[in-house]
């Protein structure tokens, strides 16, 4: 970028329920006069965000470290460069996407100029996670910057750090006009779920995904819920071993398992539950040489109350933890811990794990494995390791999941051009690049006539008559 205007914006953070009327009148006003609409003004606040990330970004790292003990590599991988690359691609996409599409009619509609325009539905509202909490914010914020809404940001009370950083960083990059934060928890949310909003975009849990979506009901509101789930991963007898128990394990040892698409449980015949849990146990040593509990490449529980959660799980369960199932409250170390033999009515079979516990459950074959997985919620990624492309066909043509993905883990996520979302329990909606600012936008149809056309539409007009319609 050539120019830079950063905003001399900094207003503090707005905690008191009074204030959130406020702010969200003040926002409804910027959206009203069009301030937020300028195509000049989207592209410099995405350049502005797009410097907040870039100037910022070992800052933000430090956050997210200190709230779930995410290293360098890790949060830079997994959030950091994504987010300043979207938004890379917004500044240099969004006029392209906000230009007017002609509309093929026929003669003579074609005469009337039709035309359809994305236009922004109004003022947004994004109240995110605490997992991802930089790339669960800043993502669907890109694609409402792009679309000409004004936004408020609830972020994640759990995220403590990063919550504070980020709200910091936006009140002194962005304009207040466009962007405003509103930390705190349930009262705060549940005050700003009473305006009136263009858009809800929630992220988090399916229990606090229906409290927003009977709130977005009182309105009308649309909504995009991006929930969660347990996502299966089927391991397939000719599995390539040497290469996808990396995978696996890489995408559930990733955030310390507290990944909405992480690999939930696996399902497999006995005789490869064996074979897997022992390629589990080579790989395990290659990723944590030195011990998982000192590893610089494993993160933490984000809080005491998910530790207790997390350690309840390992302690119930009534499967074989066969790795790992150490903990330490001192920092809330869970270690990355592998339970075979899991039945299917087991603690860990209840809810989504969201933790780095990976049970396995034996089926006698992969048809038996579809039925279990289609006899519960519809998950938000399903993964099958297997090296038979009818295999793969099976398995995604039996079932129902937001992603399907073969030989992979977590991959999906970071191709940009594909929808992110779920079905079912696991949400609805979807997101990424363009889809962002579809979703934060709609449809709005144009006709823009000419009255010398006048003679070519005179058959609409009373009196009616045979005779005319005969000429
Ligand atoms: P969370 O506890 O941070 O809650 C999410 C948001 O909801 C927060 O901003 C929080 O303040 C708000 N909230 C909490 N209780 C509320 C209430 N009673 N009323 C109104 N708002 C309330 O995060 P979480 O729900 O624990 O997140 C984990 C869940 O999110 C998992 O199920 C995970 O799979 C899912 N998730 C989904 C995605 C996705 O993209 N589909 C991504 C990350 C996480």
């Amino acid at each position: 970028f050539t120019t830079r205007t950063p905003s001399n914006a900094a207003r503090g953070t707005c905690h008191s329920l009074l204030t959130v009327c406020q702010v969200h009148d003040e926002l409804e006003k910027s959206f009203r006069e069009g301030y937020t609409v300028n195509i000049e003004k989207r592209i410099e606040t995405l350049k502005l965000l797009a410097y907040m990330l870039d100037e910022n970004s070992d800052l933000i790292q430090a956050s997210l470290q200190a709230d779930l003990g995410k290293r360098r590599q890790e949060a830079y991988l997994t959030e950091i460069f994504s987010c300043i690359n979207s938004t890379i691609q917004a500044v240099h996409n969004v006029r392209k996407w906000a230009a007017p599409q002609k509309v093929s009619t026929k003669f003579p509609t074609s005469l009337l100029g039709p035309q359809v325009r994305r236009e922004a539905k109004g003022v947004v509202l994004i109240i995110s996670p605490w997992n991802y909490p930089l790339a669960l914010t800043i993502q669907p914020l890109i694609g409402a910057i792009a679309s000409g809404s004004p936004v408020i940001i609830k972020n994640s009370e759990l995220s403590e750090n990063f919550s504070a950083t980020i709200t910091d960083l936006i009140h002194k990059y962005l304009d207040p006009k466009v962007v405003r934060v509103i930390n705190g928890a349930v009262p705060e949310t549940t005050a700003v779920l009473k305006q009136r909003f263009g858009h809800i975009f929630y992220t988090g849990n399916g229990m606090v995904g229906r409290i927003v979506q009977h709130a977005a009901a009182e309105h009308l509101t649309p909504t995009t819920l991006e929930l969660g789930g347990k996502s299966p991963a089927f391991v397939a007898d000719d599995a390539n071993l040497d290469v996808i128990t990396k995978r696996l394990l890489w995408g559930k040892q990733t955030n310390a398992g507290q990944t909405c698409v992480s690999p939930d449980y696996v399902l497999c015949t006995p005789e490869m539950q064996e074979k897997l849990v022992e390629a589990c146990k080579k790989v395990y040593k290659q990723f944590y040489p030195e011990g998982i509990r000192n590893s610089q490449s494993f993160g933490r529980i984000i809080n005491d109350r998910h530790f207790g959660r997390v350690t309840g799980l390992l302690e119930k369960t009534k499967g074989d933890v066969v790795i790992g199932g150490d903990r330490d409250a001192s920092d809330r170390f869970v270690a990355l811990s592998i339970v075979k033999n899991v039945k299917a009515d087991d603690v860990l079979m209840q809810d989504e794990l969201f933790a780095p516990i990976l049970p396995i459950v034996t089926v006698p074959s992969m048809e038996a494995a579809i039925d279990f997985v289609r006899s519960r919620d519809h998950p938000l990624a399903l993964y099958v390791y297997t090296e038979s492309d009818k295999v793969r066909e099976q398995i995604f043509e039996g079932t129902l999941s937001g992603s399907a993905v073969q030989n992979e883990a977590i991959m999906q996520v970071g191709c940009e051009d594909l929808p992110f979302g779920g079905v079912g329990a696991s949400g609805h909606g979807s997101y990424h690049g363009k889809r962002t600012f579809d979703l934060f936008t709609y449809e709005r149809a144009i006709l823009r006539s000419k009255t010398w056309l006048e003679f070519l539409f005179t058959l609409r007009y009373p009196p009616y008559s045979d005779g005319k319609l005969k000429a």
